[in-house]
């Protein structure tokens, strides 16, 4: 049969749309990410309602109440340049942007089979920490798990980042576990059968000012000291590494080639059908709203689709997770702040590294399709579970990205979009035991860099669950270091 176009800008098929739901992406969102349409020049203006037809007619998601996509910014591909000419102050404080759609359908397509009364384990949160920590528990036999996702795989901020994975960092234990990360990564097609587009082309780290410069002289020799090979370069050293950069800003740079970035879909896909071929169910469109608690144990999880029984519960809700936290009367410090982001169109591969400037928090990676990929976080937007896209950013991130790379000021934006980063006072994680709720697990403040700690963190948390070591990290990264007085400070954050 010849090939059929459903998506001309992404050249997806009605084939490429079969594979979607011969693997169990049947809902509009999760076909979406898995063949790329949608995601072009037109964002899906021409194809959506031609492919929600089709996916209705093939037995996947109904087409009642689906709405079209967000029309993210910009409406045409746009250059660098043109907002860069904006004065991001003039257009005021950060506001709601572009609000995203309600991305549930109205008619949701859930998995096969009905909803379980009990488990062993059950975990809120489909994003990376969930999906890792159920795969890595089946793989140690522990396989009566169900994972409650609210909406579709890739609906949180594991869906939404920029997939980078570096092991410079500020703290031992975050070296540690991004080492163990980036092992995981690199074996992960081999382990679970799906591309992964992993690529090591380094993280350059860029220093503006004599503060950062210090910060970066500081962690640079922790990590020689533990085995990364960080080089701190001069900016004309920078140069060698990036031959496109202006080095005039900057006084310093730490360059460590190992680090790497990844494609962060199919971590999700891969960590779910691995946990489900080992016997988990992951509940998708299934919404944690109540947690029962009596005399001081979790007893269930009551869900929009039913009651289920328990032994231990795992908060691994990301941005979420304080709101989880609160339906068993638990308390979780963290903030959700939004954390915007960007893709242009596709250049000749051209950048090696991952690029970060430290001082204002611009990052940008060229990924394996060839697209510029950054963002930017904006210390003036107020913490709250905001994921609208604003031009002020467009206008913060154009001019910082072309302070860098001056000679792309032609180059178009194509889309926008946002997510959550989950901020605790400190920039380090919430982990394990929560005081006073014997069984209830906290998983939860992974700030902007969950993503790349996942692998490694469920890979701990998963083997100290099925009853072997209990890692360091669970007697560091408590809950109660809060009441304590005890905080774990990282500052190597971007963002
Ligand atoms: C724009 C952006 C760029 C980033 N870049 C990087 C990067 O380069 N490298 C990196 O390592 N990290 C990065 N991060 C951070 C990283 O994405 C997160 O730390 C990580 O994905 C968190 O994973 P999670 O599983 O804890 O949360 P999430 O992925 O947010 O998953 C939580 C899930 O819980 C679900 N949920 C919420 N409430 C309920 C409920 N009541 N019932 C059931 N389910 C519920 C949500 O739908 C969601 O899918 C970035 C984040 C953003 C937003």
């Amino acid at each position: 049969m010849g090939k059929r176009i459903v998506c001309a800008c992404e050249d997806v098929s009605e084939q490429d749309l079969a594979e979607a739901v011969r693997h169990g992406f049947r809902d509009v969102e999760s076909a979406k990410r898995y063949t790329g349409f949608g995601t072009g020049f037109c964002q899906g203006k021409s194809c959506l309602a031609g492919i929600a037809h089709w996916l209705e007619r093939e037995g996947g998601q109904p087409r009642e109440g689906l709405a079209p996509f967000t029309p993210r910014p910009p409406v045409a591909p746009t250059a660098f340049a043109s907002f860069a000419a904006l004065d991001p102050e003039a257009l005021g404080p950060p506001g709601p942007g572009v609000p995203p759609r309600e991305e549930l359908p109205a008619a949701p397509v859930r998995p096969d089979g009905p909803f379980p009364e009990r488990c062993r384990v059950a975990i809120v949160g489909g994003g990376i920490m969930g999906l890792a920590l159920a795969y890595e528990l089946a793989k140690r036999g522990q396989r009566d798990v169900v994972v409650l996702e609210a909406g579709y795989l890739c609906a949180g901020a594991s869906g939404r980042n920029g997939g980078g994975v570096r092991m410079q960092w500020g703290t031992p234990t975050n070296i540690r576990l991004a080492r163990r990360s980036l092992e995981i990564c690199r074996g992960f097609a081999a382990e679970l059968g799906i591309n992964v587009w992993l690529r090591q082309g380094g993280y350059l780290f860029l220093a503006a000012s004599p503060e950062v410069a210090r910060r970066l002289e500081r962690s640079a020799e922790l990590q020689r000291r533990h085995d990364v090979p960080t080089r701190l370069l001069t900016p004309d050293g920078a140069r060698e590494i990036v031959p496109e950069l202006d080095a005039a800003p900057f006084l310093l740079a730490a360059f460590n080639p190992k680090d790497a970035v990844v494609f962060p879909w199919p971590f999700l896909w891969g960590y779910a059908k691995g946990a489900a071929e080992r016997g988990v169910r992951v509940e998708t469109f299934t919404r944690a709203v109540g947690i029962e608690v009596e005399r001081g144990r979790v007893r269930a999880v009551v869900t929009d689709r039913g009651r289920l029984a328990c032994d231990v519960l795992v908060n691994a809700a990301g941005a979420w997770s304080p709101k989880v936290a609160s339906l068993a009367g638990v308390r979780l410090p963290n903030e959700p702040h939004r954390h915007e982001i960007l893709v242009s169109e596709p250049l000749k591969p051209f950048l090696g590294p991952l690029v970060s400037v430290l001082d204002d928090g611009l990052y940008f990676s060229q990924s394996m399709r060839g697209e510029i990929v950054g963002g930017m976080g904006d210390p003036k937007d107020p913490a709250g579970l905001e994921s609208g896209a604003t031009l002020r950013f467009l206008a913060r991130f154009s001019r910082a990205f072309l302070r860098t790379l001056p000679g792309l000021g032609a180059l178009q934006v194509i889309r926008q979009w946002a997510g959550c980063y989950d901020v605790t006072p400190d920039n380090s994680p919430i982990l394990g035991e929560t005081p006073g709720v014997a069984g209830f697990l906290q998983m939860s403040g992974f700030v902007g860099h969950g993503f790349m700690m996942a692998p490694a963190v469920a890979e701990l948390m998963a083997s100290w669950m099925a009853g072997g070591e209990r890692d360091e990290i669970f007697d560091r990264f408590t809950l109660s270091r809060f009441a304590e007085g005890r905080l774990e400070r990282e500052d190597f954050i971007i963002g």
